[in-house]
């Protein structure tokens, strides 16, 4: 995949060479940033890209910034001004694109300080992978989910990742796809950047948003697409043994879309192979974000019809 032409920082849409931080920020330092993670859909009928539930993503950004106590709030008309006019200017169509919106602490100095605060956005091309369509290995953590009272998965902040990344590092060193992180009550909490579902008897459960997760938008989507579909899904806390009692099992997040998962810790889910509530789970999760058939119109955004009726 070739590397985007621009980069937007501080204000400017810049080379891609440009898009630096200093060392000695705390944004460096400390990992003192909030972000999320956007995609864009392309619509091939309609020659369009789709920002799939961009306002939900934005009133996030907005809770991490407060929650880290910045001294300004990027809003979210700007960052969603700024991220459609990095998509045009790298001129990304006819493939699905990653977008990463980061506000950061640009000020220099010790663990106090809070400002000022930056915008930096990346938009790159993402295609599938054959894994979506296969299905992955996961390996249950020996690492922890960092508990609520501790450092919250609910709030997107950089530095949260570490957890996320001792799990997924231990994973693949032990030649898993990924990982299943456990709260620190021993139950199921969710993957390193994705939430977890587990179908049993066919009812689809979930571990509820007070497991140690980030409150994920695609669960959230996951959760009104199953109840359309007329098997809505129970959210609980979840045993670890369940997941040997799974029937199927998936990921769901922005990066991983609805992922099937068809074997944890070596033993198969189910019968080893995509189970069929994912599989129809995970059509018509790409329906609406493509807006192929144009059911909820509400969760997509275009980025080039203003300019083409302005054209
Ligand atoms: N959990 C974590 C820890 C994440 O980083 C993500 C990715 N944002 C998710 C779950 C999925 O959240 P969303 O559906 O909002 O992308």
């Amino acid at each position: 995949m070739a590397t985007p032409k621009y980069v937007f920082m501080d204000d400017r849409i810049v080379p891609w060479n440009e898009g630096t931080v200093h060392v000695d920020t705390a944004a460096f330092k400390f990992g003192s940033a909030v972000f999320e993670g956007v995609r864009g859909y392309w619509n091939a009928d309609e020659q369009e890209m789709y920002l799939f539930r961009m306002a939900e993503h934005m009133n996030r950004l907005v809770f991490s910034q407060r929650f880290m106590r910045y001294d300004e709030i990027i809003t979210p008309e700007y960052v969603t001004e700024k991220t459609i006019e990095l998509i045009r200017a790298n001129g990304i169509q006819g493939e699905n694109v990653h977008i990463m919106t980061t506000t950061y602490v640009a000020g220099h100095g010790g663990q106090n300080v809070t400002g000022p605060i930056k915008l930096a956005i990346t938009a790159q091309e993402r295609p599938r992978t054959a894994k979506i369509t296969d299905g992955i290995s996961a390996q249950v953590s020996s690492w922890m989910r960092v508990p609520d009272n501790a450092m919250p998965m609910r709030a997107k902040v950089n530095a949260n990742y570490q957890n996320g990344r001792l799990a997924t590092l231990q994973a693949v060193a032990d030649d898993y796809d990924t990982a299943i992180l456990l709260n620190s009550r021993g139950k199921v909490a969710e993957g390193p950047g994705m939430c977890f579902f587990l179908v049993r008897d066919g009812v689809p459960i979930t571990p509820h948003t007070s497991s140690d997760i980030l409150e994920s938008i695609t669960r959230s989507t996951v959760l009104q697409l199953l109840e359309e579909m007329g098997t809505p899904a129970v959210e609980r806390e979840v045993d670890r043994s369940e997941l040997v009692a799974a029937d199927e099992a998936f990921f769901c997040g922005t990066a991983w879309e609805v992922t099937p998962i068809t074997s944890i810790d070596k033993l198969a889910v189910g019968t080893g192979k995509v189970g069929p509530l994912t599989k129809k789970l995970q059509e018509r999760y790409f329906d609406v974000c493509h807006g192929t058939s144009g059911a909820h119109p509400e969760w997509r955004a275009p980025v080039y019809g203003a300019a083409k009726a302005n054209a």
